[in-house]
């Protein structure tokens, strides 16, 4: 933590940069006012928040079922093709706005914080991007989600035990067998002495069928007495979105209840 005197400098520093800089909204690309970070108020408000928080047994915990020691699991929002939402992730793919993650990944943990789900977590493990990938982009989404996720809750983030060590082809036109098989290997455990025996929260940007998480999983499980929670930003594709219980409103990661 700065010193105040330290803070306030840095602080007017930023707020100068602002006004030479405009930081836009990653949604609309409007101009952000100076109390607004990354995501205009309009634009998060607006986001399609699925409203799982984290219940147990919901769509994406079922995902997993039977193919990893799953716990508990969980996405933000959905991510629906052709929605205006999606420029979030096109903003933190590929504009190079990695505070856009950090913001997103405050969010997701906010949102979960007066639930159980963080509860007996020992790590939090970006899914990797191959070296190659992440030289290019500079960052992995990834880990910035996870990074913001770490500032709620307190929790480290791993990036060190798991590799990827292959960038997978494009999954979008294969069916759920197909892309397990596509992406089957292609993580390696270079830490298990890490991972053994402890509760591992794998955090992705977008959760399809699946089948990445999977396959990291299971090579995160090889470590021994395991236990997997899974926690993402977004869900895509077809799920039968059957709520359990109540919906509780999302919130902001500055505690402000969103009102989508
Ligand atoms: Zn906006």
């Amino acid at each position: 933590m700065l010193p105040g005197w330290l803070r306030d400098i840095a602080g007017s520093g930023r707020d100068a940069l602002r006004l030479v800089f405009p930081e836009r909204c990653a949604v609309c690309g409007r101009r952000l006012c100076a109390a607004e970070h990354c995501v205009c108020v309009p634009c998060y408000q607006a986001l399609p928040f699925t409203r799982l928080h984290g219940e147990r047994g919901n769509v994406v915990e079922r995902i997993f079922w039977g193919k990893l020691p799953i716990v508990r699991a969980n996405a933000y929002i959905h991510y629906y093709a052709g929605a205006d939402s999606r420029r979030l992730f096109w903003s933190l793919k590929y504009y190079s706005r990695p505070q856009v993650g950090r913001y997103m990944g405050r969010a997701m943990a906010a949102d979960l914080a007066d639930s159980d789900f963080f509860d007996g977590v020992d790590l939090i493990l970006p899914l990797p991007l191959s070296r190659r990938r992440e030289k290019r982009r500079g960052y992995n989404q990834s880990t910035e989600l996870a990074r913001g996720v770490s500032e709620i809750t307190g929790l480290p983030v791993d990036t060190s035990s798991v590799a990827r060590t292959v960038d997978n082809p494009t999954q979008t036109h294969l069916t759920g067998q197909e892309r397990q098989a596509n992406v089957a290997g292609i993580f390696r455990l270079l830490r298990p002495e890490a991972l053994r025996g402890r509760h591992v929260l794998l955090v992705d940007d977008v959760l399809t069928t699946g089948a990445s998480l999977i396959s990291c999983g299971q090579t995160i499980a090889a470590a021994g007495g395991v236990r997997l929670s899974v926690l993402t930003l977004a869900l895509a594709g077809d799920h039968p979105l059957v709520p359990l219980t109540p919906r509780r409103p999302a919130r902001r990661p500055d505690g402000e209840p969103a009102r989508p």
